[in-house]
């Protein structure tokens, strides 16, 4: 049986639906309607929908929520039933660390990641991890995909940034409200007492390329406008914003301007729209940004933490006094749903309609836009794109299609700059014969010439030359399998 509100949502839809289309209703002498009628519920119900922002982990960890129950929207805006009723394929779990953790970055980040590790294992039958979109969506299954947010989770160190890739990771906020150690953001670029770096270091840069070759995801969400523009220049795959909207129609550093939108087709990136009230209403973005609310809310935080401090000495997390922060956002009135679908279209017409997509910040902020509750309510964005005359095709592209080309784009880059280097890596005759010379074992040596190849053939005068040194069949037979083209 479907649960009621969904059954809700489908005659709200139907009707509405129908409504825009006055002449499907009339069908005469018994003639069925044409089957297969765009409707908002028959385009969102086939989309493979893509959410690249959401802020659960904290909650799986920190409140040990489990995604099986049903949570009041007040409290949380994912979980499966709510996944099932809003049609969500797929979500990116938000790695997120606060500053706070300095010292223990990574450790924070594992936790999390081991925390969506554990909802997948206690919900086999509906969800599975994933770290490509497509295949759970053909089994029926949610697909938790997970990015980190806040380039300090790697404490400045490559192996970190690898390990993190190996168990699942799939992009990377170069850097959170904070700046780390190579790379500013937008959060803190005015801050004089913070030391910047003008865009990124050459560390900083090294990190874009290494994401590149894995085949992580470059996510430029919350960085400096210098860092993004110096990010797009190094990165030769598409970028995303995973969770940010537009500069022109909200006023925030955070959300992206017309200029970096165009960027951003040039590079073939796409822009998730972010859902928080402040970042996509002017209106309400003014009003909280109110400095004696924000210095009576800081003041609260503040208290609230001195007044629940943890015994181990770990920081307070933003978890647990995230309900004083919503209740403080609750007194400035919630922007209409069209202020989203506003930055939806904006984005669509500066940057294009294959740059688009969403990125809700679920159970990360404070203040969603009227009629937005949870990822329940995620086909009210279909409706909203059909009434203003976006077709099924784009409207699917935005929903996750977009995305799903930058990530096949994003493992297509990674392949051929792995083969690259690979190819640059080849050990010529001269390396091979001083290996044979100087004894390495024979499966040693196999072992690097299947790693790196080798870039000479091997003709008869060098077959009987490393025959001479004592080479090894295996190691022959390795040279003549292992030429690089
Ligand atoms: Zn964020």
């Amino acid at each position: 049986m479907k649960p009621p509100s969904l059954l809700a949502c489908f005659l709200l839809l139907s009707t509405l639906a129908l409504a825009q289309h006055p002449h499907k209703k009339t069908t005469k002498g018994g003639v069925p309607p044409r089957p297969k009628a765009d409707t908002a519920l028959t385009i969102h119900q086939s989309a493979l929908i893509v959410d690249t922002h959401a802020d659960t982990p904290q909650r799986f960890l920190d409140e040990n929520f489990d995604l099986g129950q049903n949570t009041p929207v007040a409290e949380g805006h994912i979980d499966l039933g709510k996944i099932k009723q809003g049609n969500l394929g797929a979500e990116f779990f938000s790695i997120w660390v606060e500053p706070e953790f300095k010292g223990h970055y990574a450790k924070r980040a594992m936790d999390l990641i081991d925390s969506v590790y554990q909802q997948a294992a206690r919900h086999p039958d509906q969800m599975t991890m994933a770290f490509t979109a497509v295949r759970p969506h053909e089994q029926h299954k949610f697909a938790a995909l997970m990015g980190i947010e806040g380039g300090h989770a790697i404490e400045n160190d490559m192996r970190l940034l690898r390990d993190f890739y190996r168990v699942g990771v799939r992009y990377m906020t170069l850097t959170w409200s904070n700046t780390n150690d190579w790379a500013d953001s937008s959060g803190d670029v005015q801050d004089p007492n913070i030391k910047h770096h003008n865009g990124m270091t050459d560390f900083g840069k090294d990190v874009v390329r290494e994401m590149n070759r894995l085949g992580m995801i470059v996510d430029i969400s919350h960085v400096s406008d210098a860092t993004f523009y110096q990010a797009l220049l190094i990165s030769q795959a598409p970028v995303i914003a995973s969770h940010s909207s537009s500069r022109e129609l909200t006023n925030q550093p955070r959300n992206m301007t017309d200029d970096m939108l165009r960027a951003m087709t040039n590079n073939g990136g796409v822009v998730m729209v972010n859902f928080y009230s402040a970042f996509i209403d002017e209106n309400y973005r003014k009003a909280a940004s109110d400095p004696e609310k924000i210095k009576q809310r800081d003041a609260e935080v503040e208290a609230y933490k001195k007044a629940h401090p943890h015994s181990d000495g770990s920081p307070v997390t933003y978890d647990e006094y995230a309900p004083l922060e919503k209740k403080w956002a609750a007194q400035f009135p919630r922007p209409p749903l069209k202020s989203l679908i506003d930055h939806i279209d904006h984005i669509a017409k500066v940057a294009g309609v294959d740059h688009v997509g969403l990125g809700s910040d679920f159970d990360g902020v404070t203040s969603l836009p009227e009629g937005i509750d949870s990822a329940a309510d995620l086909p009210k964005i279909t409706q909203a794109l059909l009434q203003r005359g976006y077709t099924r095709e784009q409207i699917l592209k935005i929903l996750g299609g977009n995305f799903l080309r930058v990530m096949h784009e994003v493992e297509a880059t990674a392949k051929r700059l792995q083969a690259e280097r690979k190819d640059s890596d080849a050990l010529s005759f001269e390396d091979v014969e001083l290996m044979v010379s100087n004894r390495v074992s024979a499966t040693q040596l196999v072992d690097r010439i299947k790693e790196h190849g080798v870039n000479f053939d091997l003709t008869a005068e060098r077959r009987a030359l490393l025959k001479l040194a004592k080479a090894d069949d295996a190691v022959l037979d390795a040279i003549a399998k292992g030429k690089r083209k």
